[in-house]
């Protein structure tokens, strides 16, 4: 069946399964690896704003075996509807829930514009409150919407939000970033205040102003990650020079030294500044 959001199609499946063993690669880099991802899409309603330039997940196999050949991306989701239930199905029979380590979402993002309406990673946390025992829950996101689950994601005791903020500049000519930088920050603030643990993605870095250390400090997340083109996007670079990212950018994207210097900066003045993916994989959990 069809439905549609916006100008997105929207396509919902039924899915055999929800959480993703993770063996190998980025999620894995690191002491502490993920042991399962989460993602309820392939797709993202996100995929048109500049982070889609660079979006590694439009070129995964996970987006090209799910979309049909007219649907580009940022143009469909894919939606398995009923996520929260198999969540269920399957932390309920888990032997090993103590070791569970889950990133949600590494290929779409958990809070997509449509989230309001479906409220499909609501009831995925709402699953995730009913047990205290799994070691960590990554919730990976650059929606601000996710203070609508503030309260919720309070509740879960091995539960981190992990928010996305590549640069403090509104002026780079990609194109449109929503939400905004202003209302990113803003979300890390008062997830900090709430007694969230938070974890600020510097992922991949891009130019930023002068005052981006200090304004990310002034968060109060817990953690900050930085990462690069060259380092993060699991193939030294080639994957961004394919995407189409590499036409838009008016610098050396491959040169690591701006994401360096932040790293620096930061890592003077906060005692938990990690890089790339042995950072990712590096959160403490409960
Ligand atoms: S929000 Fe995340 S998953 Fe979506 S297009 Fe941007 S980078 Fe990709």
């Amino acid at each position: 069946m069809m439905r549609y959001h916006q100008r997105m199609r929207i396509r919902y499946t039924q899915a055999k399964s929800i959480l993703t063993p993770q063996t190998r690669g980025f999620l894995t880099a690191g002491e502490r690896p993920y042991t399962h991802s989460l993602s309820w899409a392939a797709g993202c309603g996100y995929g048109k704003l500049y982070c889609g330039a660079f979006c590694y997940a439009q070129m995964l196999p996970n987006w090209h075996f799910a979309r049909r050949r007219d649907e580009g991306w940022g143009e469909a989701l894919i939606i398995k509807e009923n996520a929260p239930e198999l969540l269920q199905a399957q932390l309920a029979r888990a032997r090993n829930r103590r070791d569970m380590r889950i990133f949600m979402s590494p290929v779409t993002d958990p809070y997509q514009p449509i989230e309001r309406k479906l409220r499909l990673t609501r009831r995925c946390l709402e699953v995730f409150a009913r047990y205290d025992d799994l070691d960590l829950l990554l919730i990976q996101t650059r929606g601000s919407a996710m203070l609508d689950d503030l309260d919720l994601i309070a509740r879960i005791p091995y539960a981190w939000l992990g928010m996305t903020i590549e640069t403090d500049r509104h002026d780079l000519p990609y194109g449109p970033s929503q939400p905004n930088v202003e209302r990113r920050l803003a979300a890390v603030r008062q997830a900090a205040r709430r007694g969230v643990r938070t974890q600020i993605a510097v992922s991949p870095c891009l130019p930023y102003s002068p005052g981006f250390a200090e304004r990310l400090l002034a968060t109060g997340a817990q953690r900050i990650v930085i990462d690069t083109f060259a380092v993060g996007d699991g193939s030294r670079g080639k994957r961004t020079g394919n995407s189409p990212f590499a036409a838009l950018a008016d610098y050396d994207w491959r040169d690591d030294r701006i994401a360096l210097r932040l790293y620096q900066q930061l890592g003077a003045r906060h005692n938990a500044v990690a890089w790339s993916g042995p950072g990712f994989a590096g959160i403490l959990g409960r």
